[in-house]
């Protein structure tokens, strides 16, 4: 048996009282749970099995599935369905991080940064920030931090204009650059650098314009999808058209 904390990162009916969760763990990563009976009315664990919801899981392994031995909700974080744009944030880190991790595989870094997120998601009015500094962040822990000091192809610090080259994994310089679409400010360079060094619950007090942070965000989450080999995700063109 093992205890871990937990997130469920998606959960579907089974049978007729029963769920199918991936839960994102500290120690596990992540994991198939089959939560029987999970959805009797005195099944005691329905508040747990719900998506975001961070519990404190005692697991046992089967041969498909992990099993509730016993489990204690941390927090349900259901407040964050009183916003529709926190909601679709929310998918949407659940979404990446389900999107890029195998079964099975610990990463405790990972772990720790959803549940920042979504922590101190809980508690904020603008959530740009966050999501965007998320996103920054979430690339380097999974090996894809976007290069940002100089040119990535010759090297060369400084340059009339720098363009982001998501296939080339950061700025490329006005002689190197090829095909990329994206344009980039030295000073959103220092933002982007800034959002990627803040800790999370400090990205709010950046000076940065809701404008930049959309550009950064658009930036962002098509290298993700490149490095991802991801055509779409639905929380993403959910946000992409802004149904918030
Ligand atoms: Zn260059």
């Amino acid at each position: 048996m093992s205890e871990t904390n937990g997130i469920v990162i998606s959960g579907m009916k089974y049978k007729e009282s029963s769920k199918i969760l991936t839960i994102y763990t500290r120690e596990l990563g992540k994991v198939s749970v089959l939560a029987q009976g999970a959805l009797r009315p005195k099944s005691g664990v329905m508040a747990s099995t719900e998506v975001f919801a961070l519990s404190n899981w005692k697991l046992r392994k089967g041969r498909t599935f992990h099993y509730i031995e016993s489990v204690d909700l941390i927090d349900s974080f259901y407040t964050i369905r009183d916003s529709m744009e926190k909601m679709l944030f929310g998918f949407y880190a659940l979404e990446l991080l389900d999107k890029s991790t195998p079964m099975e595989e610990e990463n405790v870094v990972l772990f720790e940064l959803l549940e920042k997120f979504i922590r101190t998601m809980k508690g904020l009015k603008n959530i740009l920030p966050l999501m965007v500094a998320y996103e920054l962040k979430f690339s380097s822990f999974i090996g894809y931090r976007p290069h940002l000091d100089g040119c990535v192809t010759c090297g060369g610090k400084s340059s009339l204009a720098w363009e982001f080259d998501q296939t080339k994994g950061g700025l490329v310089c006005t002689n190197c650059r090829g095909q990329s679409r994206y344009p980039v400010s030295d000073r959103e360079v220092q933002q982007m650098k800034h959002l990627l060094m803040s800790k999370l619950e400090d990205v709010q007090f950046l000076d940065i314009d809701d404008n930049t942070l959309w550009r950064i965000h658009n930036r962002m989450s098509d290298y993700l999808l490149y490095n991802l080999d991801v055509r779409e995700m639905k929380s993403l063109s959910m946000i992409k058209q802004g149904l918030f």
